[in-house]
């Protein structure tokens, strides 16, 4: 490509809301264009990109034996209606009528569609396992979009689904799609980790998520320190704590506390450690056919994660309470324990469960309850509702958990036979009994790796693109478009990389050297060759834009040199 003749409109402006150096440098780069929020449309560099992620994707998903199909972006209600997600999606599906008034969703996600394309079609279990992908536009009418391609409404989904005729064989696969999505991050040259995820409303035996680690990103992982084990916050467990502090002495008494009603203030009224206190978060959680208050107690020292509580909770959602509605049902807030009278539903966590020594609010104005034993509660519900914190133990070895950041750019998920059952996609057995597929769902967020990509690798002047990424992976320049010399290098290096297949870009602009090479900086070409002054003496310079060094090379050897840059 001529620079002269791309359409590659870098800007030094960037958009007013862009806080995400990706959102930053991608559209100043001329890599996207927003159109409204959460729509963005892609210019030539980023459907590059794109192409060349989608590339890497079909080639490991063709080496694992899955093939590509390609389903209609706009899905019948009906669809959702039968798996009972038009509900549980709420607002995330875009609805629309048709002009025959038939309701159809803009699909965000393709169970529904690839097990409606499946079933009637595949009869016996002689014609499993099966593993169909596509690489395809999702809609999804997100709450917040945000961040430019992390977290758009309209954005690149490769969605992939497997059936099976049994679990172990599901397993097999998930395990081979784990592998699958390694080295296609790998390839792509990331720096990725596979946590273990929540498995979230739709329930399932098992579910994980690569994490592309930045610190830019949105989710929290846990991270052991001696071992492999890594979870996101909303899964993550832990075997036990590094120190649990000493425990107060007290017979189980009424105590007077008064204006006392923080954790920090208990801590400090009694001299005590949180890890003794009681935490009441109380939260309306939203079922789909109405909602009620719950109340999660938890050690003061801990925290409410969030995910463990609504799935605890089996809520669509779980939204936060005032204080009269609190007071409605015979609450007293400030001063909440798990020993009330009131007919609100508890969620205890765990590591409660035969805790002694705890104080705890005595649904009471200004008093508090000391040396509780919880064991008079073993009928109560408990669950795991607390989010591990920093130091903890890891579940699987004795090393400690620690916190580290990151962007969730795929989910593969064993689904089981969920969407099979509602959707009644049957296939005969072995014994020609009707069995709904058991099936997997693979997940990876094609445009949400682009930005990914940057927010890994970038510096202060723009993007670096990996190789296996980069919108063009040589760069032309001319430092002085009048000397002939130079162009007529450039242009016989120009064709002879084009018919060698290298993706090459030209800057044949008449603009300042300065000018030209700010701009290959902020696109992030990984090489750039730079055709100068010092062609007199027979020496161009190879810039590597990752290292942002330099290194002279006689023009006759730039194509070998280039040719063996490119295949390191
Ligand atoms: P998130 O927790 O970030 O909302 P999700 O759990 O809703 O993601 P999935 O339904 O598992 O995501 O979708 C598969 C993949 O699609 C995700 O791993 C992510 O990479 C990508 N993805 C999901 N939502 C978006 C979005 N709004 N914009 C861009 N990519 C997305
Ligand atoms: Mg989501």
């Amino acid at each position: 490509m001529r620079r002269t003749r791309a359409f590659i409109p870098t800007t030094k402006e960037a958009p007013s809301d862009a806080t995400l150096v990706s959102h930053i440098y991608l559209s100043r780069a001329g890599f996207i264009s927003q159109v409204a929020s959460g729509l963005y449309s892609y210019m030539p560099l980023a459907k590059r990109v794109i192409k060349k992620i989608e590339k890497v994707i079909n080639e490991e998903m063709a080496r694992a034996g899955a093939q590509e199909v390609e389903l209609s972006f706009v899905t019948p209600a009906d669809l959702w209606r039968e798996s009972g997600r038009i509900e549980k999606f709420g607002k995330e599906l875009l609805r629309f009528h048709d002009r025959k008034e038939n309701l159809f969703v803009l699909g965000p996600t393709h169970e529904e569609m690839m097990v409606d394309l499946v079933r009637n079609r595949i009869t016996s279990y002689k014609q499993l396992p099966l593993n169909l992908y596509q690489i395809k536009t999702k809609f999804r009418d997100e709450a917040r979009p945000r961040f430019g391609l992390m977290r758009g409404r309209e954005f690149i989904m490769k969605d992939g689904y497997s059936f099976h005729s049994s679990y172990e064989d599901m397993d097999r696969e998930f395990d081979a799609m784990e592998a699958a999505y390694k080295r296609i991050l790998t390839r792509l040259g990331l720096d990725f980790r596979i946590v273990e995820a929540d498995s979230g409303a739709i329930g399932g035996t098992g579910s994980k998520e690569l994490m592309v680690l930045a610190n830019s990103g949105e989710d929290t992982i846990a991270v052991c320190d001696s071992c492999e084990y890594g979870a996101n916050v909303e899964a993550a467990k832990r075997s036990g704590r590094s120190h649990i502090p000493q425990a107060p002495e007290a017979e189980f008494n009424k105590f007077k506390t008064p204006d006392v009603k923080s954790i920090e203030d208990l801590e400090n009224f009694f001299k005590v450690s949180g890890y003794y206190t009681i935490k009441c978060v109380a939260k309306r959680a939203v079922y789909e056919d109405g909602s009620e208050i719950v109340l999660f107690f938890i050690r003061g020292c801990d925290n409410l994660q969030e995910k463990k509580a609504q799935n605890a909770a089996g809520a669509l959602d779980l939204v936060d309470v005032g204080e009269e509605e609190l007071r409605e049902l015979g609450l007293v807030p400030g001063f909440i324990g798990p020993l009330d009278q009131t007919k609100a539903k508890h969620v205890i966590d765990n590591d409660l469960r035969d805790a002694t020594a705890m104080i705890c609010g005595a649904n009471e104005v200004d008093y508090h309850y000391v040396g509780v034993g919880m064991s008079v509660l073993s009928e109560a519900y408990y669950a795991d509702i607390a989010e591990v914190n920093e130091g903890d133990i890891c579940p699987y070895c004795n090393g400690k958990l620690s916190f580290t950041k990151g962007i969730e750019v795929g989910h593969i998920f064993k689904l089981g036979t969920t969407y099979s059952a509602a959707l009644k996609a049957e296939f005969l057995d072995e014994n020609g009994k009707a069995q709904p597929f058991v099936m997997g769902t693979y997940g990876m967020g094609v445009s949400r790796l682009v930005a990914a990509i940057i927010e890994q690798h970038h510096d202060d002047a723009g993007c670096i693109w990996t190789k296996e990424a980069a919108p063009y992976a040589v760069n032309i320049l001319v430092s002085n478009i009048k000397e002939e010399a130079q162009t007529a290098l450039a242009e016989e290096l120009y064709a002879e990389l084009l018919a060698q297949n290298v993706e090459v870009i030209y800057d044949d602009r008449k603009e300042r050297f300065g000018f030209k090479m700010n701009d290959a900086e902020l696109i992030g070409f990984p090489y750039t060759i730079i055709i100068g002054k010092e062609l007199e003496n027979g020496v161009v310079e190879i810039y590597e834009r990752k290292t942002k060094t330099k290194q002279a090379v006689a023009k006759e050897a730039i194509l070998a040199k280039i040719t063996e840059l490119l295949a390191l």
